[in-house]
């Protein structure tokens, strides 16, 4: 995936590593980290969407984290399999953790989530990862992409930036296939009159829904509002999604360095 790589990284010969495939016998060598894991209890569970959920997290300890970044998370009764979900707010002084978790069907976590969970249970989390952060070493003006539940970090993300003070404009672009696939909307709205360089687009792309007067198809809407390439730009939901999302905004020239993207696969 060479869009992913700056030039000056391929250079360095850096190489996304899902996506190579070894050509003949090869010796690798690993450092395994000594990861810090967290218990942390269940307190709050309510639906945001039909398939989606949210939950908060009351970790035992001080759980440090960046707005943006994500958690693994141990499904129960199968402690050798992890989860990543990001946390959908900024660090707290309650220190709780909030997830948008997307129902999936066969879904190990999701089910378990969704069928068995009750406040007061354990979960197991390892320690947060991820580059997907608010870069405060400039105050650009922001272009947030989101679909699905890749707006929880998103929506963290954002949050930092208000509560830092920034008044740089801010563009939020929502993406749902069907319309009770949004959450939040409710949420974003007024958020956006309380701030109002906060402008918040939701896009559907359900063709057959003929009641809907916004915006359609989450991309193209992208593109038509116009020029990018002074952003800084943030981009969350499937990696399809991702990947055309960088082929646009390398196309409308946003330099590579200003993209910042977290790719919800799969990781079962
Ligand atoms: C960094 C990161 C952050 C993430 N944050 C979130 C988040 O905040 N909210 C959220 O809902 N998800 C998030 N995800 C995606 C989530 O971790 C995966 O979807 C996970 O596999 C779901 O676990 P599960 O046990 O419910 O389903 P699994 O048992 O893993 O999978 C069940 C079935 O669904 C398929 N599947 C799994 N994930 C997807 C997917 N994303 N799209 C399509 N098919 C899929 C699998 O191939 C399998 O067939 C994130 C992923 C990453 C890598």
């Amino acid at each position: 995936m060479p869009l992913l790589l700056s030039s000056s990284e391929r250079a360095e010969h850096m190489a996304i590593l899902c996506k190579l495939y070894p050509r003949s016998d090869m010796r690798l060598r690993a450092e395994v980290l000594q990861e810090n894991t967290w218990t942390a209890k269940v307190v709050h569970l309510a639906p945001l969407a039909w398939n989606v959920m949210e939950l908060r997290l009351r970790p035992e300890r001080l759980y440090p984290y960046r707005a943006g970044q994500y958690a693994r998370i141990a499904v129960p009764g199968h402690p050798e399999q992890w989860r990543s979900y990001s946390i959908a707010t900024p660090p707290t002084e309650q220190g709780e953790l909030v997830f948008h978790i997307r129902e999936l069907p066969g879904g190990v976590f999701s089910q378990w989530l969704f069928q068995s969970a009750q406040i007061g249970d354990d979960l197991q989390l390892n320690g947060a990862q991820g580059e997907f952060f608010l870069r405060q070493d400039n105050e650009r003006k922001l272009l947030c992409i989101a679909a699905g539940t890749g707006l929880a970090p998103i929506e963290a993300i954002i949050q930092e930036s208000l509560s830092l003070g920034w008044e740089s404009p801010i563009h939020l672009f929502y993406g749902a296939k069907k319309r009770d696939d949004f959450y939040h909307l409710e949420e974003l709205a007024a958020l956006s009159q309380r701030y109002p360089h906060l402008q918040v687009t939701p896009t559907l792309s359900d063709t057959g829904d003929t009641g809907w007067t916004g915006a359609r198809r989450l991309l193209p809407t992208v593109a038509s509002h116009g020029q990018w390439r002074d952003h800084e730009v943030y981009l969350c939901g499937s990696p399809g999604m991702i990947e055309a999302a960088i082929d646009l905004l390398l196309s409308h020239e946003v330099p590579h360095e200003h993209i910042h993207f977290d790719a919800f696969a799969p990781n079962g």
